[in-house]
């Protein structure tokens, strides 16, 4: 593929109305660009419909309160416009980012006197890992930085400024020729990758870090679901680097990367196994039934309520 992300055909929504995509265009002093003071979303359109969109729309409205101000949208109206912007681009499959920030009135630390944007940008280009990687697990490295404790930042919002970490940390990784990098918390527990959350089957118990300041991710609150409907318990507590010793399965899931099975963190090795190989015949007919509101597995709906 050679265009480039601001050289695509289609429409973007920008504050209430679809323009073409080669002219939706901002000011240099925005504030966002020099405080990472915006906050988004990463979505996936399957069959011409976008996976768990509430969800997704009512964690932008969450992570932007969690950076001290409010989209001026419902999320009923996040939900309409996305529909309406992917249904103009004619999209069947693909991703949708949807982005708020604070605008250009005026530039300095203080985000006070800026106005708040929205915009939802859908388009085709699929962000998944290559079919030979998912097969065989994907190659981790441990990450030298730390997710910040809850002292430090709001780590549930899925903000722009938070991101600074997992670019450095995923581009290291790259260079290192792994595929990503594990990130730990501030306490030196097991937290999530650069852009996904992570599951392990340890002594046969399906385990994930309790996300207390990092992303509660939609696709990890859906493989939670899909391993109850198995009748099979999740645990959600502290994992330390020790407990990869222990650890038969690992994989990580995401918006991007649905469930990816790991083959390695750096020396220690893992199959792909069962677990994650029933979650991810799985995931097809998930991602493909009607979402209902209020369904209970993810956080965010129920704390826009
Ligand atoms: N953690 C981080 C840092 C992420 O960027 C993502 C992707 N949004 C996730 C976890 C997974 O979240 P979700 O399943 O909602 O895409």
């Amino acid at each position: 593929m050679t265009d480039t992300m601001d050289d695509l055909d289609g429409f973007i929504w920008i504050d209430g109305a679809l323009k073409p995509w080669r002219e939706v265009k901002l000011h240099v002093l925005t504030h966002a660009l020099h405080y990472g003071s915006a906050v988004f979303e990463g979505e996936r359109i399957y069959e011409g419909r976008v996976f768990r969109l509430a969800a997704h729309s009512a964690r932008l409205r969450r992570s932007a309160r969690l950076l001290g101000y409010e989209v001026p949208w419902t999320r009923q109206q996040i939900d309409e416009a996305t529909r309406a912007v992917v249904k103009a681009n004619n999209l069947q499959a693909g991703y949708v980012r949807p982005i708020a920030w604070r605008g250009s009135e005026v530039l300095g630390v203080s985000a006070k006197g800026t106005t708040v944007h929205l915009a939802i940008a859908p388009w085709a280009r699929g962000q998944r890992l290559s079919v030979e990687a998912s097969a065989s697990g994907i190659r981790l490295t441990m990450a030298q930085y730390r997710r910040p404790g809850p002292e430090s930042a709001p780590g549930g919002a899925k903000a722009a400024g938070l991101y600074i970490i997992a670019g450095l940390e995923k581009d290291r990784a790259l260079d290192a020729g792994f595929d990503d990098a594990l990130m730990l918390d501030w306490k030196g527990r097991i937290a999530e990758s650069t852009g996904a959350n992570i599951f392990l089957v340890i002594d046969g118990a399906i385990v994930t870090p309790t996300p207390d300041n990092f992303l509660d991710g939609i696709t990890r609150r859906a493989v939670m679901g899909l391993a109850r409907r198995r009748g099979w318990t999740v645990e959600e507590r502290s994992v330390w680097p020790d407990d990869l010793k222990r650890a038969s399965e690992v994989f990580l899931c995401g918006t991007a990367a649905e469930i990816a099975p790991v083959n390695s963190i750096d020396a220690h090795r893992f199959q792909v196994g069962p677990v994650g190989q029933a979650l991810m015949a799985d995931f097809p007919a998930l991602v493909r039934e009607a979402d209902c509101e209020g369904f209970g597995e993810s956080g965010y709906l129920e704390a826009e309520a």
